[in-house]
């Protein structure tokens, strides 16, 4: 079962955990152009976050055996879809760059990830990438206590517009650690799952694809690209269930 927060408190410290990742991630959405380089992004990432009194949350984490990852970020470019390891490639126009990031503050999690043009992009990439963003906001929007987990799956199908939708990734509970149940598939049927209550908290995360959504893990065991080569986009927010409705705690800060 997740997490289910107990008091206004709890909230509290997952505010504050979204909200520094917010404030880091509109740094970064501003640094991104032409010639910056995934180490630049990351290091900036680091001293941002670490300025604020939050840790890197990603940095050492080393799932089933998995070299430790290496990065304050997940940096991906064009058809590496998640998990790219922020190193000397640098963004060129008409790339595009997902940018993944979990911030830790008092104990509490956060995760987030943008993607954006790089410059002038096509329309194809623009779409695409607008099209990653709502189906994240469907699934968000269905994030309501008495629904079921399969509505928030579901609804971020029913958004992606005949876009591939990724499977094998997704989203999950969050809270004290960053990957805690449940595992949430961007399609699904609705009304199966667990019945939503207040106090769930949730990182939610559409990955959808130009062309084949099939992926594959490269070499150095982190980055996922596309198998075809298209272009893959990634969205991410962590959401409360609250008696108000979806609470977006990592709200992008414009
Ligand atoms: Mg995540």
């Amino acid at each position: 079962m997740p997490i289910e927060l107990k008091s206004e408190k709890e909230l509290d410290g997952m505010r504050l955990a979204g909200h520094l990742n917010s404030e880091v991630r509109s740094i970064l959405m501003k640094a991104i152009e032409p010639g910056i380089s995934g180490r630049e992004l990351d290091d900036l990432a680091t001293y941002e976050i670490e300025k604020r009194g939050g840790t890197v949350t990603f940095r050492g984490y080393a799932p089933g055996g998995k070299p430790p990852f290496p990065g304050a970020i997940c940096y991906s470019v064009n058809e590496e879809l998640v998990h790219g390891i922020p190193g000397d490639r640098s963004l060129e126009a008409g790339d595009i760059v997902s940018i993944d990031m979990g911030v830790t503050y008092d104990g509490w999690v956060s995760d987030a990830a943008f993607t954006m043009p790089v410059g002038e992009v096509s329309d194809v990439a623009n779409a695409l990438i607008n099209t990653t963003r709502e189906a994240l906001l469907c699934g968000i929007e269905s994030a309501r206590i008495g629904n079921r987990l399969g509505d928030i799956s579901n609804a971020i199908e029913n958004c992606s517009q005949g876009y591939g939708i990724v499977r094998g990734y997704g989203g999950h509970g969050i809270g004290r650690e960053m990957h805690e149940q449940p595992h949430i598939p961007n399609h699904g049927r609705k009304g199966s799952g667990i019945e939503l209550r207040q106090g769930m908290v949730f990182a939610l995360e559409p990955m959808l694809a130009i062309g084949n959504p099939e992926t594959v893990e490269l070499q150095d065991q982190w980055t996922v690209v596309m198998r075809d080569g298209s272009l893959g986009a990634h969205w991410e927010e962590t959401v409360a269930i609250t008696s108000e409705g979806p609470e977006v705690l990592t709200q992008i800060i414009e």
